[in-house]
């Protein structure tokens, strides 16, 4: 066994890979760039190698950089994690050639199943099903028109070195065809260095479903059942689950056994993912291997109790897997979200800055939580917007679910845009709650963009009920420092007027032992809705955690210049308590108008200008393309919202923009 491990890697994957180091007592080496010292998984290490400046390309993707690191500490193995370097062929050589450990699988391994095309050739050689397609590269949008005709569409038009959700376009007309070809192209030249690209046959409402395998250097391969990760956006995984709520035991053993056959073709030596697409009839077809580690690994480790990067750093080290097939238990439900920074309200565009609150639920036997920042870190935009992946496990699928649910409830971030609320929307909808899900269910659910959610009656009732607590506890604190407010006598037991926004809900209010009990009425309806509140909450605390009724409840509490904001179960309810004197007052109160800004094209992120459209006085059409903005990596095109005219344009090409900026003005 090794005695010393070099992670080339950053962020949560790093942390946790050492994690299981600890546990193993191997002792670790970090690597960081300029823009991550200090960060935690350098802390966490028990070395740590400075290997440049921030950007990926001058530091974690340099291969000399990391081998010379290893030499440079006597780390006898290297862990790749995810992303970066943990696919690149040349990577595992150079690490052989210097008489070091490559924590995954065989150069041949990862070259056989790096490209698309390749692989998919293979796979088909190893009896697995494939997506029907066209197996090789096409040269030109002629070629790309007739093959999609002949398939029948839709057709996907991927690009065969692609990943991350990028070079894929679906087509459903030959016009789609001809104009996705050349953007998937594009996108596969600029992102991967390789055009070639390949069509294959859309599967409508797909679900994504893949196996976890691993692998031994002694010809064993077991498979560590599914993870369903059909929650998507961009084509890239959100939600994640294992099992799937949608297989059957006999569907599962077929793609196991299929997945198995697959990775003993290529000698398969380490934990691998074959990823496949799904059909409504549940039929399967494989799309990809993912030579790694996977992010999503840990919903798998809770269902079976496997820890993988131990599993992995055994068989780097030459050990026998000792996990046979039928040991493998399939116990439980587990659910992952991935926290990013970004903005669900703005098209899931990463967002940066300073993590100025991080705080989640504890980690558990039934929370698992792996982060990669602490509060006061950045995240900068040089690498991957992830700040957790929060995971919760439950005896069935609606135990985990409700749990990672709660879990949410108990999570705040401030300083930068996050997608928790959404994340909270999708676990509780109704839809993702019944398991009738597939890659297009954010799509279809949000298909204009997330902007909040609206909690049922009975949830909003709760949180007016959990509103009154708050404001009694807040009264109370008042009236008794050091009686100096001149204050009316403080009355527990009256009558007050919820204000959700513009609507009102009368609130009959007594005092009880540990809380209080609430009536919450409706405007102008008789009777109401009888609610216990009970809680330890005292004023200054940023969440509030007690019960309604008996059901345990946990929300976000911020004061507001004129009330309170309440978050829960993604929503933010602005709640002012009122009595029924100010209640008057403030209907009467002018109501404050957003000013209009329909007139202007606003920056949606920070980024770089890389190209404007339009000159000023031309005439756009709805749909028109504006402007190019580059942020993180990524090409966004803005584009026109209605038919106008562009009066004055305020940025040019490599204008680096602020959120909001201006970039046209239309008539
Ligand atoms: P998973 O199926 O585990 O989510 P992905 O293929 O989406 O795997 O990639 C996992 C991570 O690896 C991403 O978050 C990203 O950081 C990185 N990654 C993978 N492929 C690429 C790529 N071609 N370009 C940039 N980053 C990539
Ligand atoms: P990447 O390397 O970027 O992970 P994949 O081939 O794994 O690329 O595809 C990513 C996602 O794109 C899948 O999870 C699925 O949502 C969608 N997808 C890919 N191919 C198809 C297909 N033939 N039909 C339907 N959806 C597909
Ligand atoms: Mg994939």
């Amino acid at each position: 066994m090794f005695d010393k491990i070099l992670i080339a890697n950053r962020g949560e994957i790093a942390c946790r890979v050492i994690k299981t180091c600890r546990k193993l007592g191997i002792r670790t080496v970090a690597v960081y760039s300029d823009a991550d010292d200090g960060a935690l998984h350098m802390r966490m290490a028990d070395e740590a190698v400075h290997i440049g400046p921030p950007a990926a390309a001058e530091s974690y993707l340099v291969i000399e950089k990391i081998v010379a690191a290893c030499k440079q500490t006597g780390a006898q193995a290297v862990h790749p994690g995810y992303g970066f370097l943990s696919e690149n062929r040349k990577f595992a050589a150079a690490l052989k050639e210097a008489g070091i450990a490559f924590i995954g699988p065989n150069v041949d391994a990862i070259y056989a199943m790096g490209d698309k095309i390749e692989s998919k050739k293979l796979a088909n050689k190893a009896g697995v099903s494939t997506v029907p397609g066209f197996l090789g590269a096409i040269s030109g949008t002629e070629e790309a028109v007739k093959i999609a005709t002949e398939i029948g569409f839709p057709v996907m038009i991927k690009a065969s070195a692609g990943g991350g959700g990028k070079g894929m376009r679906i087509a459903r007309s030959a016009d789609e065809v001809a104009q996705g070809f050349s953007s998937a192209t594009n996108e596969a030249k600029n992102s991967f260095g390789d055009d070639r690209v390949f069509i294959e046959k859309y599967i409508e409402q797909p679900r994504h479903i893949e196996i976890q395998v691993l692998g031994d250097k002694h010809g064993n391969v077991i498979f560590l059942h599914e993870r369903e990760c059909s929650i998507q956006r961009r084509h890239q995984k959100v939600i994640e689950e294992a099992p799937s709520p949608f297989l059957d035991a006999k569907t599962r053993k077929a793609m196991g056994e299929q997945a198995v056959a697959l990775a003993k073709t290529v000698n398969y030596d380490s934990a691998g993912t074959v990823e496949f697409i799904v059909g409504p009839d549940r039929s399967f077809y494989f799309l990809e291997m993912n030579t790694r580690l996977q992010v999503e690994h840990p919903v798998t480790e809770l269902i079976t109790g496997i820890d993988l990067v131990e599993q992995m750093i055994r068989v780097a080290a030459g050990e026998a897997l000792d996990i046979r097939q039928e040991d493998v238990k399939l116990d439980g439900w587990a659910v992952e979200a991935r926290i990013y920074a970004e903005d669900p309200v703005r098209g899931f565009l990463p967002s940066t800055g300073r993590l100025v609150r991080w705080r989640t639920a504890p980690e558990s036997d039934d929370i698992r939580n792996d982060t990669g920042v602490v509060e006061g870190s950045e995240i900068s935009m040089f690498y991957d917007p992830m700040i957790s992946k929060l995971c919760a496990y439950g005896k069935d699928r609606d135990e985990a679910v409700s749990r990672l649910s709660a879990a949410l409830d108990e999570t705040w971030i401030a300083g930068i845009g996050h997608n928790v609320n959404f994340l909270s929307a999708v676990l509780d909808h109704p839809r993702f709650r019944s398991g009738n899900i597939s890659t297009n269910f954010i799509a279809e659910e949000w298909p204009n963009g997330f902007a909040g959610t609206v909690l049922p009656d009975g949830r909003r009732d709760a949180m007016l009920a959990v509103a009154a607590l708050v404001h009694v506890r807040n009264e109370f604190r008042a009236r008794h420092l050091g009686g100096k407010l001149g204050l009316p006598e403080w009355q527990p037991d009256a009558d007050w007027i919820a204000f959700l926004g513009k609507a009102e809900f009368p609130l009959t209010l007594s005092d009880a032992e540990g809380g209080c009990d609430v009536k919450v009425g409706q405007k102008g309806k008789s009777g109401g809705k009888a609610l216990k509140v009970r809680s330890a909450w005292k004023p200054g605390e940023p969440f509030f955690r007690g019960t309604v009724n008996g059901q345990p409840v946990v929300a976000r509490v911020a004061p507001r210049p004129d009330g309170l904001r309440i978050v829960h179960g993604g929503a933010e309810l602005d709640i002012a308590v009122r009595t029924p004197r100010a209640a008057e007052l403030a209907r009467l109160m002018p109501e404050k108008l957003p000013p209009d800004m329909s007139k202007y094209l606003l920056c949606p992120m920070p980024g770089l200008v890389v190209s404007i459209g339009v000159a000023e006085g031309e005439p756009v059409k709805t749909g028109q393309a504006l402007a190019v903005v580059e942020a993180m990596k990524m090409e966004n095109v803005l584009r026109a919202e209605r038919d106008g005219t562009v009066k004055k344009v305020n940025a040019k090409k490599g204008d680096s923009l602020a959120v909001d900026q201006v970039i046209l003005e239309f008539a």
